[in-house]
């Protein structure tokens, strides 16, 4: 059988790129072998624009986000459900110098526009479900996609179509021409590698700098938050289920073994119950592993001596928000022979020049 694209993987690289396919009218197939858990799941999904101790300012962030909305609402519309929801990120200071740190933003481009509202007030601080000594600011434009919802919804769409293969790829079995690849019976004139963290194990990328960085997670019953918002306070809080939250997360590298660290997760729990107010019973527990690269940049491209196997990868800890520009990308890359942008590019890393 002939495809445009052989698809390794369906996270929400491997959504991204096949999604993006279609819209070009691309004949694609994914193959993934279905492991648990997979990162992709295991995420919040949150889309957060100031980051970190600093408050950075996520790369790329209005671009990415506006190529995000137009992505996951044009499917949103095409499966008459809904993935993205926008809402504010309520993030508690940490210290007397957050407040001086956001009195500035608040007056400041490009800061401004994220900070909504600062409540420094003492009585804001006495009425909070979450530990409040130095107020705390809602960051807004932010948004929250349903992970589970998504990848189950692509993947039982793909399914229905015959775009899926559930079996693990074997490298070993995929043979590489100037102008196509092919592997068993099908023949592609491209291969995208959306393997996650596993593509440590893959052959043609042994020289990629992939940083696997592990991370823990709580699920949560808790009645009395406020479920228009996400919450930053020690942990990250983003609502799941009905009363169901997602508090995470850990994170550690070289482990790669996929089983919660119970050390880790009672680090976690402890940062909780510090900061957390109202009552709270754990349900479950989870961990996933996040593909990072060491400049925190996505990685896309192909390789230079085998130019049919491309990858798409590196998604790091904001993989909701880039992966549909990434796709976007990588696409134009593939199909209407634009260049990648250097910052994204494989070709970035010397191995791979
Ligand atoms: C605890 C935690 C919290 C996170 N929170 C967020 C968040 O709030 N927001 C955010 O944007 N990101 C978050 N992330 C990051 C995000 O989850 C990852 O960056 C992202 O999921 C990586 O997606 P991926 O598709 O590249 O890889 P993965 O999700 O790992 O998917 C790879 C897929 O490839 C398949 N595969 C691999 N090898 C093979 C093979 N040989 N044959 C067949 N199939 C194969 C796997 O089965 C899997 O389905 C979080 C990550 C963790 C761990």
């Amino acid at each position: 059988m002939k495809y445009d694209l052989i698809i390794v993987g369906q996270g929400i690289a491997g959504t991204a790129i096949a999604a993006k396919a279609l819209e070009y009218n691309k004949k694609i197939i994914l193959i993934d072998e279905r492991h648990k858990p997979v990162a992709s799941e295991v995420a919040a999904g949150v889309i957060n624009p100031l980051t970190g101790k600093n408050w950075g300012l996520a790369w790329e962030f209005e671009n990415a986000f506006a190529e995000a909305q137009h992505f996951y609402q044009y499917w949103e519309t095409f499966f008459h459900t809904k993935f993205l929801r926008q809402k504010p990120i309520k993030r508690y200071l940490a210290h007397i110098g957050d407040q001086n740190t956001l009195a500035a933003f608040a007056q400041e481009n490009p800061y401004q526009k994220y900070v909504q509202a600062l409540h420094l007030s003492a009585s804001e601080r006495h009425t909070s479900a979450w530990k409040n000594t130095f107020g705390s600011v809602d960051i807004f434009p932010a948004a929250h996609i349903n992970t589970q919802h998504l990848l189950a919804t692509f993947r039982q769409f793909f399914s229905e179509k015959n775009m899926l293969c559930e079996e693990q790829f074997c490298h070993e079995q995929l043979t590489i021409f100037s102008d196509k690849v092919i592997y068993k019976d099908m023949e592609a004139s491209f291969v995208v590698f959306c393997e996650g963290y596993k593509v440590l194990s893959n052959p043609l990328f042994a020289r990629l700098p992939i940083n696997a960085c592990k991370g823990e997670v709580l699920l949560a019953e808790i009645d009395e938050l406020d479920r228009h918002f996400m919450y930053k306070c020690g942990v990250m809080a983003a609502p799941q289920s009905e009363k169901i939250w997602w508090i995470g997360s850990t994170y550690h590298w070289n482990e790669l073994s996929e089983t919660p660290n119970l050390a880790m997760l009672e680090e976690l729990r402890k940062l909780l119950q510090e900061n957390l107010l109202v009552p709270y019973k754990i349900q479950n527990m989870q961990a996933g592993i996040r593909p990072g690269s060491p400049d925190r940049r996505p990685i896309v491209g192909n390789l230079k001596e085998y130019p049919p196997v491309t990858i798409l990868n590196g998604l790091g800890t904001k993989a909701y928000l880039y992966a549909p520009l990434m796709a976007h990308f990588l696409a134009k890359y593939l199909f209407q022979q634009e260049n990648l942008p250097p910052t994204i590019a494989l070709s970035r890393f010397k191995a791979f020049r």
